[in-house]
């Protein structure tokens, strides 16, 4: 851990520096470099990097951009905060990817983009979502906030669409406490996503400064400098969180009612959260059961619901998403970090199995 405050200590020594941005600059090199991506462009948060993309991508007032409902709230309150519409999308519970056939009756001749949500790091097939975006014209903003280091089919989650957006909130898999990043190969995208993140103070080719409103949605020096370290970690992160992943899924092995939710034969999985399909009654309150028992997880601990259902979306005209709420009541989502060790783990597994066995409402 010594090595991560070496980066954050010469930040500071550095400081204050009102002009700094060397470490972000630093870390944005190497972004583009880890995920082979012509531009990555580091901000404030996982939520403002969706906000910079749909922005560079022209949503605006009076579009309606297509979200998944099973998703978290992150994902379609930037759309709002652009004055655009979000319209919820349904999934299919068998592939846990988009309901191409539900997002088609959605498309509208104001619709103007897509965001996919590789939602637990689980990534849908990129030829499809290519394919539906083709056909109806529109533009696709990656939510890849868990999904760093998935890909499928070679494609990278985060780089298949126009933009791809992360978040390095402590709790995925790269991490810096807040933080996030837009991964883009275009760059007027690139550009527009810079001046929006620094109150257009820098304008892309052919604007003026501050000829937009947009926001301070920088990313400060020293969570650069913490991001890069963990950069480096990046492919020990990896195989550590995908080796407590396994572990956990080998422990569960016959636990009562639980089965593992395996990644598509094409996908490269990067363990976000260890997910089961629980097969046992009432399995929303299974999993809210577990969270009272100290073992942490999705829909017990966070409340996740289809993101529709939310009180500030009541006013959004919708219908039912039901693929997205059978996937959250059946799924057991585990939260993991890089601090929770073997013992960690069998204390959860044990716990795990034994209410498993005991379940009965
Ligand atoms: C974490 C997360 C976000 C938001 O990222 P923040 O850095 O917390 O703003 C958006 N979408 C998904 C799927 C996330 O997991």
């Amino acid at each position: 851990m010594q090595d991560l405050g070496e980066g954050m200590l010469s930040a500071l020594a550095s400081m204050p520096n009102p002009a700094g941005a060397e470490f972000t600059s630093g870390l944005e090199h190497d972004l583009a470099d880890t995920f082979s991506s012509e531009h990555a462009v580091a901000v404030s948060s996982g939520t403002t990097a969706l906000h910079a993309a749909l922005s560079a991508v022209g949503v605006g007032p009076g579009d309606e951009v297509l979200v998944p409902a099973l998703t978290v709230v992150m994902t379609a309150a930037p759309v709002v905060l652009l004055g655009a519409k979000p319209v919820f999308v349904d999934s299919d519970p068998s592939t846990l990817d988009l309901d191409f056939a539900d997002a088609a009756t959605k498309v509208t001749a104001r619709t103007k983009a897509i965001v996919p949500v590789h939602l637990w790091g689980r990534m849908g097939a990129p030829a499809d979502l290519l394919a539906f975006a083709a056909e109806h014209g529109i533009v696709v903003v990656e939510d890849a906030a868990q999904a760093a280091g998935t890909s499928r089919a070679g494609a990278m989650a985060g780089t298949v669409g126009a933009a791809g957006c992360f978040s390095l909130k402590d709790g995925k898999v790269l991490w810096s406490g807040e933080g996030g990043f837009v991964l883009t190969d275009d760059g007027a995208l690139a550009a527009h996503t810079r001046a929006f993140r620094g109150h257009w103070l820098t304008p892309p080719l052919g604007s003026r400064p501050q000829e937009r409103i947009a926001l301070n949605g920088r990313l400060a020096e020293p969570l650069a400098a913490l991001a890069h370290a963990n950069l480096f970690r990046f492919p020990a992160l990896l195989d550590y969180r995908r080796a407590q992943t396994a572990y956990l899924v080998r422990a569960l092995d016959s636990a009562r009612g639980l089965t593992p939710l395996l990644p598509a034969t094409d996908e490269t999985w990067n363990a976000y959260a260890p997910l089961f399909h629980i097969g046992l009654a009432n399995p929303r309150g299974f999993a809210e059961h577990l969270a009272q028992q100290e073992v942490p997880n999705s829909t017990g601990t966070f409340r996740l619901v289809p993101c529709d259902t939310r009180p500030m979306f009541a006013g959004v005209d919708r219908k039912p998403c039901h693929g997205a709420a059978e996937i959250l009541d059946h799924t057991l989502a585990l939260v993991l970090t890089e601090r929770d060790d073997e013992a960690v783990l069998d204390q959860y597994a044990a716990v795990i199995a034994r209410e498993a066995a005991a379940w009965r409402t």
